[in-house]
Order: C-alpha cells, then sequence, then structure tokens
C-alpha cells in the first residue's frame, strides 16, 4: 500500500502516544447502529477506526451500538459483518451496547441517588420547548426537584410492561442554562415496549445515544473515540458523564486522568448524486424505489460489491479524499475513478456485443471455426489467456458500423479495413436493409494472412472492434446504470427526494451476446468487456439466463 501523509487525527493519536497517555494503548471502535446496511459513508469510519489501530499496533473492536430495539434487528448485524469482513478488515471482540444494560441501570440509579437525575413526566414535547435557545436559558422541569426516593420509584416503573411510551423520561439535571444545549437536562432513558432482538423482553426503558456511547466506551477501554462532526457539541456530555462514572468507580482523581477516551471527530462523507440518511436509504427499499438494499444503484456496501466495485477501490477512494473538519460533498466521479483504477489492474477481458447486428465474413468457410487466443489482461502476464472462437457468423455493436461515415470513423464502413480484436483483419463489402431502411446484416471479407500473431497482422489499421461469433456465443441480459438522482446533492433540496430520483437510472439491454467463456464466470469475478466497460455477473444469474451489471464505463462519460 501507498505510503501517505498522516491525517490529524493520527497526529493526535501520536501526541498521546508521545505523552504516555494509557500507557501506550491504542483500542478503537467502529460502532455501527444495526438498524440498516452499512454505506460507503460507514466506509470512511471503518478505515479510520480499524486504520488507526492497525498503524499504532493496537485493536478495533466492534460495538453494536443497540440501544434502539424499535429500528433494531440481526438480519442488520449478520449484514454489517459480513460488509466489514469485506472491506478487509479484522476486528477484535464483538461488543453491544446491549450488554452494559445492567451496568447503565446501575450508574442511572446511583446517578439519582446522588441527585443527578430525576424523571420527568412530561410530554417531549413540552421538554423540547422548555429547552430554550442557545442565548436564552431553559424553562427547568416542573419535577426537576421531586425527592429522591420517588424518582427511584418512577424510574423502576419506567421499566415495567406497564409502562407507557412517552410517558416518562429519566433525565440528567445538569444546567438548564447552558449555552451547550446538550447540558440542558439530556435525557438518560426513554420508554421502548419493542422486544429487544437481543435482550428480549427484560428491559423496557432503554438508554438514550449520550448515555450509553461514552459509557461504552468506557468499560471497554477505548483510547480514541472517533466519530463524525456532528457529534462535536456532545463531547463536553461524552466527557460529563464519564466524570460521573470515575467518581462512582473511584478513579476520578487518579492523577494522569488516565484510562478515559478521547472523541475526535472528522467530517462525513457525502457523495454527489446519492442520498447517505438511512432514513431515505429504507424510505427507497421500503417504497421499492430501488430493488433492495443491494441494489448496483444504492450507495450501500452490499450494493456496490454486486454492482462489481472492488474493495481495495473504496479503501483506495476513502484515502484520497481524506479526513479534515470540514464538511464537504465529494464527487462520485472520483470514486469511479477509484474503481477503473483498481479493476483495471484486476478485470479478465472478455467480449460482449450489447446492441449487436448479425456481420458475416462471406469468404469464410461455412462450418468452419478457429480458436483464436484472448489474453485475459494485458495489465498483468500472470493472468493467462483463454480462448475465443471464431466463425463466419459474428455479432458486432451496432453503432459499430457506418454505410456512409465521416472521414474519421474507423470503424466498420464499406470499402475499408478493421482489424477484429485477436482475430483477422477484414474489409467491409457491404450491408442489407429491411424495407424500413434498417440495417439486419453487414458483409465483409477477411484476409487469412492477417490472423493475430501472423505476419501479415502487422499491416497498419486504425480500427479493433470486438465482435462475439454468432454460432458460439450465449444470450445475455445486461444491466446498465446511471446516477440514481438527478441532481447532484439532493439532501440539500427543498423538494421530496423521492421527486429527485432519476428515472432512467437503470437501462435494461436485454439482446445482448457474450462469448462462451463467460458461462464459467461467478459474481464476484471482475470482468471488463472490451471496448465497453466493466462488469460483473448478477447472482440473478442462471445457466439459462446470464445476467450482468455494468460497473462503470471505461471512461468518464460524465465530464467530457
Ligand atoms: P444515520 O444518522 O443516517 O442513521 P448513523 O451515522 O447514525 O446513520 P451509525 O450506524 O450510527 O449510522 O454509524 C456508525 C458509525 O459510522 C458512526 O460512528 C458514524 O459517525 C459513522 N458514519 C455514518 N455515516 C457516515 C458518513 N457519511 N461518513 C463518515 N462516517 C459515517
Ligand atoms: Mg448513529
Ligand atoms: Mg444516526
Amino acid at each position: 500500500e501507498e505510503k501517505h501523509s498522516l491525517s490529524f487525527v493520527e497526529q493526535l493519536v501520536e501526541e498521546d502516544l508521545a505523552a504516555g497517555k494509557n500507557g501506550g494503548r491504542i483500542q478503537t471502535r467502529f460502532p455501527p447502529e444495526p438498524n440498516g446496511y452499512l454505506h460507503i459513508g460507514h466506509a470512511k469510519a471503518i478505515c479510520m477506526d480499524f486504520g488507526v489501530a492497525e498503524n499504532y499496533g493496537g485493536v478495533c473492536n466492534l460495538r453494536f451500538d443497540d440501544t434502539n430495539p424499535s429500528k433494531e434487528n440481526t438480519e442488520y448485524v449478520e449484514n454489517i459483518l459480513n460488509d466489514i469482513k469485506w472491506l478487509g478488515f479484522k476486528w477484535g471482540h464483538i461488543y453491544y451496547a446491549s450488554d452494559y444494560f445492567d451496568k447503565l441501570w446501575d450508574f442511572a440509579i446511583w446517578m439519582i441517588k446522588n441527585g443527578n437525575a430525576y424523571v420527568d413526566e412530561q410530554t417531549s414535547e413540552q421538554i423540547a420547548q422548555q429547552k430554550g435557545t442557545p442565548t436564552e436559558p431553559g424553562t427547568p422541569s416542573p419535577y426537576r426537584d421531586r425527592p429522591v426516593e420517588e424518582n427511584l420509584r418512577l424510574f423502576n416503573q419506567m421499566n415495567t410492561p406497564e409502562a407507557v411510551e412517552g410517558s416518562m423520561v429519566l433525565r440528567a439535571k445538569l444546567d438548564m442554562a447552558n449555552p451547550n444545549m446538550h447540558f440542558r437536562d439530556p435525557i438518560m432513558y426513554r420508554i421502548i415496549q419493542t422486544p429487544h432482538h437481543r435482550t428480549g423482553t427484560k428491559w423496557h426503558c432503554y438508554p438514550m445515544y449520550d448515555f450509553a456511547h461514552g459509557q461504552s466506551d468506557y468499560f471497554e477501554g477505548v483510547t480514541h473515540s472517533i466519530c463524525t462532526l456532528e457529534f462535536v457539541p456532545h463531547r463536553p456530555l461524552y466527557n460529563k458523564f464519564i466524570d460521573f462514572l470515575k467518581e462512582m468507580d473511584g478513579t476520578a482523581k487518579d492523577g494522569l486522568d488516565d484510562n478515559r477516551p478521547r472523541q475526535i471527530e472528522f467530517n462525513r462523507l457525502n457523495l454527489t448524486y446519492t442520498v447517505m440518511s438511512k432514513r431515505k436509504l429504507h424510505t427507497l427499499v421500503d417504497e421499492h424505489l430501488v430493488n433492495g438494499w443491494d441494489d448496483p444503484r444504492m450507495p450501500t456496501l452490499c450494493g456496490m460489491r454486486r454492482r462489481g466495485y472492488s474493495p481495495e477501490s473504496i479503501r483506495n477512494f476513502i484515502r484520497s479524499i481524506g479526513y479534515t473538519k470540514f464538511d464537504a460533498l465529494n464527487d462520485v466521479a472520483l470514486l469511479e475513478a477509484a474503481v477503473r483504477d483498481d479493476l483495471n489492474k484486476r478485470a479478465t477481458r472478455v467480449s460482449a456485443v450489447l446492441d449487436p447486428v448479425k456481420l458475416v465474413i462471406t469468404n469464410y468457410p461455412d462450418g468452419k471455426s478457429e480458436e483464436m487466443t484472448a489474453i485475459n489482461n494485458p495489465e498483468d502476464e500472470t493472468a493467462g489467456t483463454h480462448t475465443i472462437t471464431f466463425t463466419k457468423n459474428l455479432w458486432i455493436e451496432r453503432a459499430d458500423f457506418m454505410e456512409d461515415a465521416p472521414k474519421k470513423f474507423f470503424r466498420m464502413t464499406p470499402g475499408k479495413e478493421v482489424r477484429l480484436k485477436n482475430a483477422y483483419i477484414v474489409k467491409c463489402t457491404g450491408c442489407t436493409k429491411d424495407a424500413n431502411g434498417n440495417i439486419t446484416e453487414i458483409q465483409a471479407e477477411y484476409d487469412p494472412e492477417s490472423r493475430s500473431g501472423m505476419p501479415g497482422a502487422n499491416r497498419r489499421v486504425k480500427g479493433t472492434l470486438h465482435w462475439v461469433s454468432a454460432d458460439n456465443c450465449m444470450k445475455a441480459e445486461v444491466r446498465e446504470y446511471d446516477r440514481l438522482f438527478n441532481v447532484e446533492n439532493p439532501s440539500a433540496d427543498d423538494r421530496d427526494f423521492r421527486e429527485l430520483l432519476n428515472p432512467d437510472s437503470l437501462k435494461i439491454h436485454e439482446n445482448c451476446y457474450v462469448e462462451n467463456y463467460l458461462s464459467s464466470v461467478k459474481p464476484g469475478q471482475y470482468l471488463q468487456f472490451q471496448r465497453i466497460g466493466y462488469f460483473m455477473m448478477d447472482p440473478d444469474s442462471t445457466a439459462e439466463h446470464l445476467v450482468f451489471n455494468k460497473t462503470v464505463g471505461l471512461k468518464d462519460s460524465w465530464n467530457k
């Protein structure tokens, strides 16, 4: 892998190491909420969390932030694990925030007993109204000063099957005038009666993010808790709850103030022409605006995998955009360039004709066939070769023929020579049309001395065309994808994001022909359809009906 300059995150980590913090130990975590599939934004966080651990001899654990049972399930857990493995990372432990529900409960009880938490029976609307503004203090809840015993009784009541969702919350008693809004008596627990995918019906109230995340980091011994910029204003509260925890466990004054996770924030990944909010991705799937989470148009890792992106190209892209303190919108063309770059090195070159028209080599013997050698990858000698069958009847691309061609048309036109890749030089002699003037067949004569590898093949011919033998090929469906959205930044648009979808984001070519070699490939194998682009077999493919996804074209066709 290429050397790269340190990001500001790694610089901070190195400062901590130099200062002797945590005894030189490095421990990070990637904390997905199992309420959806991972997308390329998550990949940016994964590369950082795992990258820091790898670079400094530490460990990165996974922690499922499963504190909201109403949106989470094990299907998401399984897929998240699979996607992280696919990206090429190895975790230490797998933890769940739900492993800490007992500890967090005890901590909450301690907070109540110390007069630092209270049960509020107001509605969430009332609580929101009392928050105040950053410049005006909030209004204290009428329940703020209720006695400890009453708080303990009500908090226990919150954790019963009878508790009504929304009827009570536990709040930290902090500072209703603090300029940081997160200090204005943040909610610690709320009632949720949906069974949890791991703890079942043991719990009826669950900790909020702010009362679970930092504490979980602390319990696990995380040294650097790396997250995205929207958590900057949460950081003082993150630290405050850890202060309380250290007070509770008696390590508050341990001199070095060691054993304390440090939260560091970087900019989220936003990509042009897509959305990354899980709520919106859920909508796309639930309303069948795409064909599932792994639709190749989705920004999900499973979608990109199905489309044919390599994990290496995603990691290279993330390295190239880097980590900063400013949110930005990254051009998806950069990702596609990274995909092209990587696939060029690993894709097997094959022949496929997406919009076929018949080409007959009139002077080639009927019934004859020859096995031609096709190099699998000119970028990689070790990739070897395969054979492709040449016969009298071929398919070529309709766009590769013009009856009256301009001078610069170096493809097939009557009277001119072109090379058929890996085969012969042929000279077009004419074409046949139907009653409507559509071309139904093209004729050419081949030069028997010009077979690839023979001296006669060295003659200068401007154009080289790809082809497939009509007598030795398979039919295939090819799915071609365009931008999922018509606008660069759908998230910044006032209109409903559904109205911004590109209605032509999926184009299906039903009548393609591919060389027989493709019957032996599998989804997961990187392919280049020569002169067209990079492709991957789709899992919908069967022996009778081959299906391929276009990963990306050979050249960027959007920024011409
Ligand atoms: P949403 O807010 O859409 O529900 P999320 O960010 O809450 O998504 P999580 O599963 O909680 O999703 O995210 C796990 C980790 O991935 C978090 O640390 C989060 O900061 C990080 N992450 C999520 N989206 C991005 C992104 N677009 N760029 C970088 N990191 C991201
Ligand atoms: Mg989250
Ligand atoms: Mg979120």
